[in-house]
């Protein structure tokens, strides 16, 4: 890792968009499964993922036997991961609310569940059962009646157990073998399969980011999730050793994620630097993390901690650690971060697991004004709106006046239709 300026640090984050090429292709996907169906997954499913399938949902069969193949270690992990985070995520529900007035009207909101959610879990180079629990749970504790998960099978045409097993103990009602755009595609307009939803989350590939960009509208969808990042605050105080490790655990994610150190000590950025080289070396994904290092990581050193925090405030990055003396004094210089993981023990793969809130954060600045996937991004909310006569008798006019102003006459007659009639009532 480099030992470089502010400025440098902050461009090392410039990434390129979506090329022509990947935009046709995600096109033609989108286009093909509108027109065949279930006929076009079936096809795109041998092309791209190599699997031959005779059903496309999941069977009863295919659950049990992942339940007996799982680790039992694993499926106990899995579980108490599962309660950590429906605990937290029950924290965030928001109710309804009603409120009278003096006069009689009543206004309020009411909070309503979306009924039916498509949850995309990767498949393709890895097993991601976290996934599956946290993109599920939210959409489960907010009270979605039909939860939809699509992941690509594997090129024998089975999912991997530990898939399975999260998507039982998360609260999946349907699982479908599918993945990539044409996974998107189908859950957005739907197959003989695959149920149409009104909402898709979850993380995926390139092809599977544009897919959900493109069906924008047609069904809603959670922010797009870019390459992993990570940014350490950390002080003289910090642990080498530490901080060298959770910049690693990002920098494995992919050859694309970034890791940043920010510091106020120059001998611990070269620590750091000198303790990145070693543990990367005993990493299975070394190759990875390296690449992701060379292009996308880097270390600055900077005066004091709220220049640390400023630098950070304009990366706005996925994951914040502070690893400072004080990090609850520094928490608020921080603006934008989609988790903020606060002292040493507080690793952010602690994060990614266990602890309970979201692992599905903003990435690639978008903290600037994107949450970390929640309860609130599976409801919605309608407007309720009572008016009584006596209020209305009293708005009413404001309403004409306002209406003529804007030459929207029949907005203004649909008032004075009933102003007219308790007039007549008023003169028998
Ligand atoms: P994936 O499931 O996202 O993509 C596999 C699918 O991509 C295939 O089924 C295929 O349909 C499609 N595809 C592949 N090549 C194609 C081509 N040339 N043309 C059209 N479609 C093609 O799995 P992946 O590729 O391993 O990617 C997983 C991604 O998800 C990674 O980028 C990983 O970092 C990310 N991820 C993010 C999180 C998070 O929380 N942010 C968690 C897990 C994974």
């Amino acid at each position: 890792m480099d030992i470089v300026g502010k400025e440098t640090l902050v461009r090392k984050r410039e990434r390129v968009g979506f090329s022509s090429e990947e935009m046709e292709t995600v096109r033609g996907i989108i286009a093909r499964v509108k027109e065949e169906r279930d006929q076009a997954l079936l096809a795109l499913t041998k092309q791209f993922d190599r699997a031959e399938l005779s059903a496309l949902l999941v069977s009863e069969a295919e659950l049990a036997q992942a339940e007996r193949e799982v680790d039992p270690k694993l499926l106990e992990a899995l579980r108490q991961a599962a309660e950590r985070i429906r605990r937290y995520h029950e924290k965030q529900r928001t109710q309804s609310w009603i409120s009278e007035e003096a006069d009689g009207t009543i206004l309020g909101q009411r909070v309503q569940p979306l009924e039916r959610v498509g949850v995309y879990v990767p498949g393709g180079r890895a097993v991601y059962p976290s996934t599956v629990l946290m993109n599920v749970i939210p959409a489960v504790v907010a009270g979605v009646e039909e939860v939809v998960m699509v992941t690509p099978p594997r090129a024998d045409g089975s999912v991997p157990a530990p898939t399975l097993v999260a998507a039982l103990v998360a609260g999946v009602n349907k699982i479908v073998k599918v993945g990539g755009a044409q996974a998107v595609a189908a859950l957005a307009y739907g197959t003989e399969s695959v149920p149409k939803v009104d909402k898709i989350v979850g993380p995926g590939n390139r092809f599977v980011a544009l897919a959900k960009q493109l069906v924008f509208g047609e069904v809603d969808i959670d922010s797009i999730a870019g390459p992993s990042e990570i940014v350490v605050i950390a002080d003289e105080t910090a642990d080498p050793a530490f901080v060298a490790a959770d910049l690693l655990s990002q920098a494995e994610h992919g050859d694309d994620s970034s890791s940043i150190l920010i510091t106020t000590s120059a001998d611990l950025a070269r620590e750091v630097q000198a303790e990145v080289e070693r543990q990367c070396g005993r990493l299975e994904r070394r190759e990875i993390a390296r690449a992701a290092l060379a292009q996308y990581g880097a270390i600055t050193v900077v005066d004091h901690l709220r220049e640390a925090a400023e630098v950070s405030n304009r990366l706005a990055p996925e994951h914040l650690e502070l690893m400072v003396a004080d990090p609850w004094q520094l928490l608020g210089h921080i603006r934008h971060a989609g988790a903020i993981f606060l002292g040493a023990y507080s690793s952010e793969p602690i994060g990614d697991y266990v602890a309970g809130p979201n692992h599905v954060l903003p990435t690639a600045g978008t903290a600037r004004f994107f949450s970390p996937l929640g309860v609130d991004h599976f409801v919605k909310k309608s407007s309720l709106i009572y008016y009584s006569k006596e209020a209305f008798l009293r708005d009413g006019p404001k309403v004409i006046t306002l209406a003529e102003s804007e030459g929207l006459g029949a907005h203004a007659a649909a008032i004075q239709v009933r102003l007219d009639r308790e007039e007549a009532c008023a003169d028998d």
